[in-house]
């Protein structure tokens, strides 16, 4: 069978044809360096000025307030480690969370290692921070909080307004790392108080290696990658000009029908979570059941692992996860579902389902069926459901 069902958007997705048509000019003739002063290389330097103005507008930023990078993961390790160098006289103290993207959470273990403290907030059974921890953990050493606004494995999406409040009351710096929101829920960093955003264009059908950090105007960061003027002499490397493109064509088109397709995929969603926890039995649902993002379902199934559950997935040619693509391959259970509260042998059986605007419901009742019998075969091979 050369089925193919794709249900990982949240790892990756495909590059769409408007995405690839806009980068394609940029991948053959028009291949001048922008830094170069001929006429070829101000068609380059022009298509990223006007990438820029597009994923500015997105956010509520200005133009120059943008800065591209290789991806969620240099925005994120710029932005963090950048406030720890910048304003490291005036305090060492930072605060995130227990459920960040490993892009975050090991660059301030790092930072640890180098002097910082770092607080690594709670988060209830549903994944959300608790807004008066937050502020009881700020000092006035505190220089950065960083919060991502949707979680990438389970999906929950936290109270960013809030937290941009409490940041700018404290006069604290506010980072949030954007990936999996950008394009799915209206992000204005001005009304939510949002001092530096991280996004990637990989997840939103632009290209794998390109992404953006927004710097509020006035906050001054080292450079992470020194060399060349580029970006405002902010971030070296000759641009990634096509790339570029078509991460602004992607904002753009995620951006221009986000609420049909929100809609299209909250009912694909609720459908695929309906069916799944009725017509199996010990399942149970991860992250809030409302506020979350309109594409995720995360699950864990009692009794099973969740590494066999993908292997006989993969062979009814279904592409799923059991966490975030990361931490595939390592038999450690997911940090997010164990910060949830979720003891190790239930995390273990977690499966996350990220749909994409392509998904059908005849699709999804493919997935069901089969994950029916794999999830019956695997149980009875278990010793513990056995015994149970
Ligand atoms: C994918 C992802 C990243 C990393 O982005 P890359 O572009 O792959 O480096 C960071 N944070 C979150 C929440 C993500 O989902």
């Amino acid at each position: 069978m050369n089925r193919q069902i794709y249900l990982d958007n949240a790892a990756t997705t495909r590059v769409s044809p408007e995405v690839l048509e806009a980068m394609m000019p940029y991948l053959t003739d028009l291949y001048g360096n922008p830094s170069s002063i001929y006429q070829l290389g101000g068609k380059s330097k022009v298509a990223i000025e006007n990438a820029r103005e597009v994923v500015a507008d997105s956010i509520g930023a200005e133009r120059k307030e943008i800065f591209f990078t290789s991806g969620g993961s240099e925005a994120d390790n710029w932005a963090i480690k950048g406030v720890a160098e910048a304003y490291g006289a005036k305090g060492n103290h930072i605060i995130t969370s227990k459920i960040e993207h490993h892009a975050v959470l090991h660059t301030c273990e790092y930072l640890e290692k180098n002097g910082f403290e770092v607080t690594y907030l709670d988060v209830d059974e549903n994944g959300f921070i608790s807004l008066e921890a937050l502020e009881s953990a700020i000092t006035d050493r505190t220089i950065l909080i960083s919060i991502m606004f949707a979680n990438n494995e389970i999906g929950t999406i936290q109270p960013i307004e809030e937290i941009g409040r409490i940041a700018k009351e404290r006069g604290v710096l506010f980072h949030t790392d954007a990936v999996q929101a950008l394009g799915v829920l209206p992000i204005d960093v001005n009304q939510m108080n949002i001092d530096l955003l991280s996004l990637s264009g990989h997840k939103i059908h632009a290209m794998k290696g390109v992404g953006a950090l927004y710097i509020r105007s006035g906050i001054k960061l080292p450079n992470l990658i020194h060399g060349g003027a580029q970006e405002r002499r902010r971030r070296a490397g000759t641009e990634n000009v096509a790339a570029i493109v078509g991460l602004a064509k992607a904002v753009e088109r995620s951006t221009d029908d986000r609420e049909a397709r929100n809609a299209k995929l909250t009912t694909l969603r609720d459908y695929l979570i309906e069916r799944l926890t009725t017509e199996i039995e010990e399942v149970r649902l991860n992250g809030d059941p409302i506020r979350r993002l309109p594409n995720n379902v995360n699950l864990c199934f009692r009794y099973i692992e969740g590494e066999s559950l993908l292997l006989m997935l993969d062979m009814e040619g279904i592409c799923a996860s059991s966490g975030s693509a990361c931490t595939s391959g390592s038999l450690d259970p997911s940090h997010v579902l164990l910060a949830i509260g979720l003891p190790h042998e239930i995390a273990h059986g977690s499966l996350r389902l990220s749909l994409g605007e392509e998904n059908t419901e005849q699709e999804l009742d493919y997935v069901v069926e089969r994950l029916k019998e794999i999830v019956q075969r695997l149980r009875d091979m278990s010793p513990l459901y056995q015994r149970k």
